[in-house]
């Protein structure tokens, strides 16, 4: 059973989804002209939290969640325009497009840093216009707005219950909110959901003229389209509520008063750092990336976001960030090649009492104290931490003594995979990791590893380091002619130093030597050759290709000779 604090109601209420196979949310999403700062991951984290307990008790097919991007907005022309006046290259629109773009990429790379699933649906308003524009003549024609030189204002008294939300009465708001007085509104209190566009800013044709919606406008009709008129869950951050939240529910309630808009209301609380509230003025605003930037792991920003109740003010402190590294590190070591059994009982009542993250990770500390690394595994994953793709981290941060046992659903798998990617675009990167796993790999004069001890490799390492000497140009004209006679396959496994090791015994040659008697049709001498390799743990293929070489689990690296396997470094041939 989840309880979730209901803003709505003011109440801790239990949770039932309006259609428990299909169970809907709809988070307020960013405004994409620049990188996501701290405060804007919280409800991104938090709210993941929610996401996958309701894919855990409903089912991850029977929960739809929908999380906007905001690609319309006046700051967004206004960093188009600095860039423009800067002498970037391009129309507005184009520079509009770029930026949003451009955001977008930050936005999905940091997120998914912080360990945030990907929502269902990621609309972006300028997608939904047509939607917004239906909406608002619809408004218009029950009543509840009205246009004016240009402008199309939603008519806030039409609407009885507006201010139920944040439990305040119209007048109240009018005397506490810096309502803007202007000639085309009949009363302070009205808002935009529609605004003429010179010809300078982006603009859609309207019956009102070539215009943009405001920002309310676009959550209600998105939500509309996407998840219908009575949906399960609103989410946002504490500071939308009031006017964003309230004029959203006004304009879908009086749109489509069929609907109840959304049954649950959650809000958190806004962010701290180190105790004072974020502000450029005070020299402690920063982003995501900028923490990414410095070396703490998504995974750690997410632990301490969530030390910490969604309903209460959160303080980031350095301290924190440096506890939960280690925590994290410990729990990371105690699961390192287990795999999850079944989460905690206890832990998933915690979390369903309205998210209690702080308890929950309290919980975990438990579970990791009696070395119960399965079920701590398991019930961390439902806070979305100690995930397999997320452990790079931890993993890079000491030397790997044995590769052989590493099972195929490790994190070091996806690592290594990473590498191999790596390689491609950045080979100091991919050098540098490899270095941190114990090998030494450098660079001069070529592209090479030192493989202290190739037994300590599994397949899928060799393999990754094989594909990535090729992405490295590694295997060169100085091996082409060899290479014949090695066949098309062997050259997609082979790295530079299999080949060296195959020359120093010969085997290359061997290997011209069984071509040859094929073409010659002595069977048994190419037979024979075959046996050779074959007792040296290597089994030569006939493939469409040409011939191949696989590796045999008895070939044994180690027992080449020290001086092909221990070169030192710049001693080239
Ligand atoms: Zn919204």
């Amino acid at each position: 059973m989840i309880r979730l604090h209901n803003t709505k109601t003011r109440r801790k209420e239990t949770f039932r989804p309006l259609d428990p196979q299909n169970v809907r949310m709809y988070l307020c999403g960013p405004t994409v002209y620049d990188r996501a700062h701290l405060g804007n991951a919280r409800p991104v984290v938090v709210f993941d939290v929610l996401y996958r307990l309701l894919r855990h008790v409903y089912g991850a097919d029977h929960v739809t969640y929908v999380r906007n991007f905001t690609d319309v907005d006046d700051k967004i022309n206004a960093t188009a325009l600095a860039r423009k006046e800067a002498g970037a290259p391009g129309t507005l629109e184009e520079l509009i497009r770029a930026r949003t773009e451009e955001t977008i990429g930050w936005y999905h790379a940091d997120m998914d840093a912080l360990g945030a699933l990907r929502p269902d649906h990621e609309p972006r308003a300028t997608d939904y216009i047509g939607a917004m524009i239906t909406m608002i003549a619809d408004l218009i024609t029950r009543g509840h707005a009205y246009a004016k030189d240009g402008h199309v204002l939603f008519r806030v008294r039409s609407y009885t219950e507006y201010g139920a939300l944040s439990g305040r009465s119209v007048d109240d708001m009018i005397a506490g909110a810096r309502v803007e007085v202007a000639p085309f509104k009949e009363d302070p209190m009205d808002f935009v959901l529609w605004k003429p566009s010179d010809d300078d800013l982006p603009g859609w044709d309207s019956p009102w003229g070539r215009g943009r919606p405001g920002w309310h406008i676009e959550c209600s009709a998105m939500s509309y389209k996407l998840l219908g008129a009575s949906f399960d869950i609103h989410a946002g951050g504490i500071d939308l509520q009031f006017p964003h939240h309230e004029n959203e529910i006004a304009q879908s309630c009086c749109a489509h008063p069929e609907g109840g808009f959304a049954n649950f209301w959650l809000h958190n609380e806004m962010l701290q750092v180190e105790g004072k509230k974020m502000s450029k003025s005070l020299g402690n605003f920063f982003t995501v990336r900028n923490l990414l930037d410095q070396g703490i792991p998504g995974e750690v920003i997410r632990f301490v976001f969530l030390q910490t109740h969604y309903g209460k003010p959160m303080d980031w402190t350095a301290e924190k960030a440096a506890q939960a590294q280690a925590t994290l590190h410990r729990w990371r070591q105690l699961t390192e090649f287990v795999k999850p059994t079944t989460p905690s009982k206890k832990i998933l009542q915690i979390i369903s009492d309205d998210l209690n993250t702080a308890e929950a990770i309290a919980e975990l500390s438990k579970i990791a104290e009696r070395k119960d690394a399965g079920v701590l595994k398991a019930s961390a994953n439902i806070l979305g931490l100690l995930e397999d793709e997320f452990g790079d981290w931890s993993w890079r941060r000491r030397p790997v003594k044995d590769f052989r046992n590493i099972p195929e659903w490790h994190p070091s798998q996806a690592w290594i995979a990473k590498l191999v990617t790596d390689s491609t675009a950045n080979i100091q990167g991919a050098i540098r990791a490899i270095n941190s796993v114990g090998i030494k790999a450098f660079s001069f004069p070529k592209y090479d590893f030192k493989l202290p001890d190739m037994r300590i490799m599994n397949e899928s390492f060799l393999n990754a380091i094989r594909k990535m000497t090729q992405h490295l140009d590694y295997i060169n004209s100085e091996y082409a002619e060899e290479m014949q006679f090695l066949g098309n396959a062997t050259f997609d496994k082979l790295d530079e130093q299999t080949l060296k090791a195959l020359r120093a015994f010969g085997l290359v040659d061997l290997m011209r030597q069984r071509a040859e008697a094929k073409v010659d049709k002595d069977y048994f001498k190419a037979d024979a050759i075959r046996d050779v390799f074959e007792n040296a743990g290597m089994r030569v293929v006939d493939t469409n290709n040409g011939p191949s070489i696989e590796f045999m689990d008895c070939f044994d690296f180690s027992s080449l000779p020290k001086s092909i396997l221990n070169r030192e470094e710049g001693d080239d041939e």
